[in-house]
């Protein structure tokens, strides 16, 4: 039976593991103040992090091409939305390939991913040889 997983860690053979997605979660927590509002995230949490989202690098986008489009806008200039509208087509495109591609390779690892509360090695699931320490 070649099917059965080994749960041990492959460098040092400790069975205290922990899933990538259990640290990156566990090292959240919402920050709640009378004037302010945002999540604290522990040093394991951020290494551990999962891979960049589609919609961030959408968001990213955004961010540089709506001001094309608003100065093209306002100025009345067909350079500025000729320039947005044609960034905005290859952002979208670009976004659509990586969510197609990089990014569902990466989120299959990632979910596969583990760390040994042993020796600190990251190690994939199913994977012989242990990951870079990190
Ligand atoms: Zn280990």
């Amino acid at each position: 039976m070649k099917n059965i997983i080994d749960f041990n860690c492959p460098k040092c053979g400790s069975e205290n593991i922990r899933k990538f997605s259990l640290i990156y979660r566990d090292g959240l927590s919402d920050l709640a103040g009378r004037n302010f509002h945002g999540t604290s995230q522990t040093v394991n949490s951020q290494i551990a992090s999962p891979p960049f989202s589609p919609s961030q690098f959408l968001r990213r986008c955004c961010f540089f091409i709506i001001p094309l489009l608003f100065l093209g806008h306002i100025g009345r200039s067909p350079i500025f939305l000729t320039v947005g509208i044609v960034l905005g087509v290859i952002c979208a495109i670009a976004c659509r390939i990586y969510a197609s591609t990089i990014y569902r390779d990466s989120l299959q690892i990632w979910n596969n991913t583990y760390l040994c509360q042993r020796c600190d090695s990251a190690f994939i699931l199913g994977h012989d040889a242990p990951q870079d320490d990190w």
